[in-house]
C-alpha cells in the first residue's frame, strides 16, 4: 500500500519534491519538542508548491486512511508535528508568497510558509505591524504561528495570532475548500470559525492562505532592563507598573539561571548577581517615551530595582532582546537536551507559580532557567536534561506533572501560546472539563470523520 502511496503522489506532484528515503524520512521524524523516543517515521515529505497540490495530496490520504501532518519550521515544542503513526508530512516552505499587503485596509494576505519575521519586516515598510512574536520569528511560519496561536512576548499589549486572524483559506479533509471568515475587520456573521481554526494544531484543516490584520507600527520603542535581588521583588514589580495603568508592550522576565546560562554562553553585559530581571518594552509616540520612562523607572525603584538598563540605540535595544531570546538556545547547551514549557496563570497568582516551580524542580534535583512573558502571567520553566539519564527522565516527568498541577491549583492552564501536541495531550483533562473535551472530539469528527488530519494530537 505504501509502494501504491508513493508512486500516486509522484503522479500527481512533482516527483523531485516527494522525499520517502529513509534518511528523508528520519529528518521529518522530530520538532523542537525534541520528543524522547521516536516511535514512527512519516511514509512520505511532500513539498506543496501551491492548494491544488494540497487537495491531490489530502485526497490520496483519505483514499489510503493515512495522516497527513503540516509542517512549517518544525519549531513547535510540543510535538504538534511529530508522526505517531505514520503518515504524510506536507512541508509549505515552498509556499512562502506574501501576496498582497493592503495599506489601506490594514491588513496583508499570505501563503503559510511565509516566515514571521519576514512578514514584520515587509509591512514595517509600510508604516504597519504585525505584533505575534514568538521568540524564534527568525524561522517560524505563518501556517505553524496559527496552528499553534502563537504570542511571544508582545502578547501582553497586543494579544496573540488569533487577534490577527481576519480569514483563512482552508483544505478540508476531504479536499474541498473552506473559508473561515472575510476580508474585514469585524464579523458577527455565524460562527467564529477564525478563532477555532486557530490554535487547532493541524487537526481540523489545512491553511493554504491566510488574512491578517494589521495594526499602524508604533512611532518609537525603548527597552528597559531592571534587575531584583529576589523573585518575589520582581513579580510584584510587574503588578506595580500595571496597576499605575501604563501599558508597555512586553513585561518579560529571566531568572538568575536564566540571566547566568545566557551571559556563560552569549555574553551581553547581563548583571550575573542579581536573582531576577525584567525586560519591560515601551511603545508609542516619540514624544511619550520620557513620560513613559520615568514613570516606569520610578515605579521599579520604589520595588527596590537594584539595577536599571536602558536601551538608547537600536544596538542596545537589539542586545538586550537577543540575550533575553537566546535563552533557550543557552539553556540547551548545559545538558545533551532541553525541554520547555509555557504554562500561564491569571497574573495575581504569578508570584506562586514561579517560586512554586523553583520547588518543584529543587524538590525532584532538576536545574531550571525560567524565563516568560510575565506581564500576561505566562512562563516558560526550560529545563536542561540528558534523555540517557533514565533517573533524570523519571524525576522530570513527575516534576512536569506537579507543575500542571499546580498551575491547575492557581486557576491557570497548560498552554498560553505553544499549544498542546503529543506532549501535554496526557494533561489535558487537569484544566479542560470532561464536557468541553467531549465537544472537542465532536468538532474534531465533524471537520475530520476519518481522523486523517494530524491525528491524536491536542486530546
Ligand atoms: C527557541 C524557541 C522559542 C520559542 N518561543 C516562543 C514564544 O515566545 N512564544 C510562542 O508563542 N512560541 C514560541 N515558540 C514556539 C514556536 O515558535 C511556535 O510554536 C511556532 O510559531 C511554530 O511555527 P513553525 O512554523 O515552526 O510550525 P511547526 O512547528 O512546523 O508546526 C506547528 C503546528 O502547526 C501545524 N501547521 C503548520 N503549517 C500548517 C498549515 N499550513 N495548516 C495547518 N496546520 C499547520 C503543524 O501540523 C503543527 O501542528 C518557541 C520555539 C522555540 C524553538
Amino acid at each position: 500500500m505504501k509502494n501504491k502511496l508513493i508512486s500516486d503522489l509522484k503522479r500527481n506532484i512533482p516527483s523531485s519534491n516527494v522525499l520517502d528515503t529513509l534518511e528523508e524520512r528520519y529528518a521529518y521524524a522530530q520538532d523542537a519538542s525534541n520528543i524522547r523516543k521516536i516511535k514512527n517515521l512519516p511514509d512520505a515529505v511532500v513539498f506543496v508548491e501551491n492548494t491544488e497540490q494540497v487537495q491531490k495530496v489530502v485526497k490520496l490520504a483519505l483514499k489510503y486512511k493515512i495522516p497527513v501532518i503540516c509542517r512549517g519550521a518544525g519549531t513547535n515544542v510540543v510535538g504538534a508535528c511529530v508522526v505517531e503513526h505514520g503518515g504524510i508530512i506536507l512541508n509549505f516552505s515552498k509556499m512562502n508568497k506574501i501576496i498582497s499587503i493592503n495599506k489601506d485596509n490594514m491588513t496583508a494576505v499570505v501563503e503559510p510558509g511565509v516566515i514571521l519575521g519576514d512578514l514584520q519586516h515587509e509591512v514595517e515598510k509600510f508604516g504597519l505591524f504585525y505584533p505575534p512574536d514568538p521568540s524564534n520569528l527568525a524561522v517560524s511560519t505563518i501556517g505553524g504561528s496559527i496552528a499553534q496561536s502563537s504570542g511571544g512576548a508582545k502578547s501582553f499589549k497586543y494579544g496573540t495570532t488569533k487577534d490577527y486572524v481576519i480569514d483563512l483559506k482552508v483544505v478540508t479533509a476531504d479536499g474541498e475548500i473552506l473559508r473561515t471568515g472575510s476580508n474585514t475587520i469585524k464579523n458577527a456573521t455565524g460562527y467564529n470559525l477564525n478563532t477555532l481554526f486557530v490554535g487547532s494544531e493541524g487537526t481540523l484543516g489545512i491553511v493554504v492562505e491566510a488574512t491578517l490584520k494589521l495594526i499602524p507600527k508604533p512611532q518609537s520603542k525603548k527597552v528597559l532592563m531592571a534587575y531584583f535581588d529576589t523573585v518575589k521583588e520582581a513579580v510584584q514589580a510587574v503588578n506595580a507598573v500595571i496597576e499605575q495603568r501604563i501599558y508597555p508592550a512586553t513585561i518579560d522576565f529571566m531568572d538568575k539561571n536564566a540571566i547566568q546560562t545566557v551571559e556563560k554562553f552569549y555574553p551581553a553585559n547581563l548583571l550575573t548577581d542579581k536573582d531576577a530581571a525584567l525586560i519591560i518594552e515601551i511603545d508609542g509616540f516619540e514624544c511619550s517615551m520620557k513620560y513613559q520612562e520615568d514613570i516606569i523607572v520610578n515605579i521599579l525603584k520604589t520595588c527596590n530595582a537594584s539595577a536599571i538598563q536602558a536601551s538608547h540605540n537600536e544596538d542596545e535595544y537589539n542586545k538586550i532582546w537577543t540575550a533575553r531570546r537566546s535563552s533557550m538556545g543557552a539553556c540547551a547547551k548545559l545538558k545533551p537536551n532541553v525541554t520547555t514549557d509555557d504554562v500561564i496563570v491569571p497574573r495575581e497568582n504569578l508570584e506562586a507559580l514561579v517560586l512554586g516551580i523553583r520547588d518543584i524542580c529543587k524538590k525532584y534535583n532538576l536545574d531550571v532557567c525560567m524565563v516568560g512573558h510575565v506581564g500576561d502571567g505566562s512562563v516558560h520553566p526550560q529545563i536542561p536534561i540528558d534523555y540517557n539519564d533514565e533517573d533524570e527522565y523519571k524525576r522530570y516527568k513527575l516534576a512536569k506533572s506537579e507543575i500542571y498541577d499546580l498551575t491547575a491549583k492557581l486557576g491557570g492552564i497548560l498552554s498560553g501560546e505553544h499549544g498542546i501536541g503529543l506532549e501535554k495531550r496526557p494533561h489535558i483533562d487537569k484544566v479542560v472539563n470532561s464536557t468541553a473535551l467531549d465537544y472537542m472530539r465532536k468538532i474534531k469528527k465533524t471537520f475530520d470523520p476519518y481522523n486523517i488530519l494530524n491525528p491524536y494530537k491536542i486530546f
